[in-house]
């Protein structure tokens, strides 16, 4: 087979269609993967509708990316044809800039960009990847199932890891949905008392038994007064795509909390006298590099932590863009390549 099939996205704003292309050759550093899964994310939407300028187009969106490496380029070292490999957001890192060294490669000075961004990703059956930015994929993994975990699944655990949240403290994860479902599951069982948000009653039962142990409706009353009323948050990690209801709960961190923001929600604004009276914070926080992929793979696996998918096939990707963006998916869309 010389030709690959991929869902690119013709110029900005455009519908997703079909291109036929020459296999690529990976040049030095990469690898060609043959793609199994992608999973579609709220974050393709930068591509699809041009939200970061300098994209190149056509480009193929996806970094929910599973598969197996089917070639090598020049000077790819601890990687051989046939392993799995997963890639996410991280595009790859250089190794010797200044980030690289002080274990800062989310941030590398040489390579810049995202998969699906800045580089053609996996709504296709066939994408070259940074040998620097691939995760090991164990073999046991569902590439359908756990694709999810290279974005939705990466983003909460490493906030979470990284909020300075203790065993025990309490943490609230600020929306069931794609991320949130998620971060429920890790919360629970990084050992943190875990409080999911969201509003109205619906996604109680769910989030519950995903292993949450209290749950607030932000609909039925303050969402702030109610987190200070179990203590305050030690950590809160917000996954909405709404400024005004990260704003309404961040008054419920607790002294020394954190406030991860991992939606992007633009202009956010936050009580200062507040943060300053607890020495709380709010705080971005990038997905992770390839070896936090592989540490979120490795516990999910250990755990049983699952993101649950809607599957269609490679195909029918502009449907799935379609469900994700409506916000209506139950919780991740996850396209599956087959040849
Ligand atoms: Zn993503
Ligand atoms: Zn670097």
């Amino acid at each position: 087979m010389s030709n690959m099939r991929a869902m690119v996205v013709p110029a900005p704003g455009g519908r997703l269609r079909m291109e036929e292309r020459d296999l690529p050759e990976p040049g030095r550093h990469e690898v060609r993967i043959r793609v199994q899964a992608c999973g579609v994310c709220h974050s393709d939407s930068v591509t699809v509708q041009g939200l970061m300028p300098g994209i190149i187009y056509p480009r193929v969106p996806g970094h929910e990316v599973i598969g197996v490496i089917e070639a090598l380029g020049p000077d790819v070292e601890g990687w051989d044809v046939g392993a799995r490999a997963g890639v996410g957001w991280f595009g790859g890192s250089c190794g010797y800039c200044g980030h690289c060294r002080r274990g800062e490669a989310f941030a590398c000075e040489t390579i810049h960009g995202a998969t699906g961004v800045t580089r053609d990703g996996g709504y296709a059956t066939h994408m070259l990847a940074l040998a620097s930015a691939l995760a090991h994929v164990p073999e046991a993994l569902d590439p359908v199932e756990s694709a999810p975990l290279l974005c939705a699944g990466i983003t909460t655990f490493n906030a979470l890891r990284n909020s300075g949240a203790r065993p025990g403290d309490l943490v609230a994860i600020h929306g069931v949905g794609g991320l949130g479902h998620l971060g429920v599951q890790f919360a629970a069982r990084q050992g943190f008392r875990t409080v999911a948000v969201n509003r109205g009653r619906d996604k109680e039962a769910l989030a519950r038994s995903l292993g949450a142990h209290e749950y607030i409706d932000s609909e039925a009353g303050d969402p702030a007064e109610a987190l200070q009323a179990m203590g305050g948050a030690r950590a809160i990690i917000a996954t909405v795509t709404s400024a005004a209801a990260m704003q309404a709960i961040a008054g419920g961190l607790g002294a020394n909390g954190t406030m991860m923001v991992i939606g992007a929600v633009g202009d956010l604004t936050v009580n200062s006298l507040d943060l300053l009276q607890k020495s709380a914070a709010v705080r971005g926080w990038y997905s992770g590099t390839a070896v936090d992929q592989e540490d979120t793979l490795r516990f999910s696996q250990l755990n049983k932590i699952a993101s649950m998918n809607e599957v269609f096939p490679l195909t029918q990707a502009q449907a799935a863009y379609e469900r994700m963006m409506s916000g209506k998916a139950r919780f991740r869309v996850v396209l599956r390549i087959d040849g």
